[in-house]
């Protein structure tokens, strides 16, 4: 999870938001209409604003189906159903984030600080781990611990790691004893937002001293 700055919310919603939320705390539907929340306006501001990654899990979402989420489930609270604050692209795990853990415990990706998060969850290689309880409570909430995402991880540190392992080879070969900035930025890139699993790659660049 990284800090996503929330675009302004979108003219779709400026216009139509309270009509769609009137309209549906009048129905009898336990859900709104996917075409209303998820219209292309507002799922590509929601998708730009994390360079198409899931805001909880930083896999790239790019060419899968995926789906506009509610921060807090619409069963939750109604009123919500299309309130900008409240969207977010989709926890892409294929299964819902834990209900029975309140959003408020949790840390909430628009709102807390790349500094913040840090402050709570921390890796180890490809696994996820907690530095607080809330850390622990975000992590089971939005399943940022489960097979899938560590071998998806795994992928990634194996990209990480080939590049880092044939810089130092080219040290070698030209018998030099630093890195150039070019090539530490080659590192670097890993950690910055637009890239998955970013926050993951903050920690394994300290861990090789690359700053
Ligand atoms: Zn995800």
């Amino acid at each position: 999870m990284r800090h996503v700055e929330r675009k302004p919310e979108p003219n779709i919603l400026l216009l139509k938001k309270d009509e769609w939320t009137e309209k549906f705390l009048e129905s009898e539907k336990n859900r709104p209409d996917n075409a209303k929340y998820g219209h292309s306006e507002i799922k590509s501001l929601l998708y730009s604003a994390s360079h198409n990654k899931c805001y909880y899990c930083e896999t790239i979402l790019k060419g899968k189906p995926s789906e506009i989420d509610h921060l807090i489930e619409v069963s939750e609270n109604k009123s919500l159903a299309f309130e900008w604050t409240n969207l977010s692209c989709d926890n892409c795990n294929d299964k819902l984030p834990n209900r029975s853990i309140a959003v408020a415990d949790t840390l909430n990706p628009c709102i807390d600080s790349d500094e913040e998060i840090r402050k709570h969850l921390k890796f180890e290689d490809e696994q996820i781990t907690f530095l607080t309880i809330k850390g622990d409570l975000t992590i089971q909430k939005f399943k940022l611990s489960s097979e899938r995402l560590d071998w998806c991880r795994m992928q990634e540190l194996k990209k990480f790691h080939k590049l880092l392992i044939a810089l130092k080879d080219k040290l070698i070969e030209d018998n030099r004893t630093c890195m150039n900035a070019d090539e530490m930025d080659k590192l670097k890139r890993f950690s910055r937002f637009d890239h998955c699993y970013s926050l993951m790659f903050q920690d394994v660049l300290i861990d090789n001293n690359i700053r």
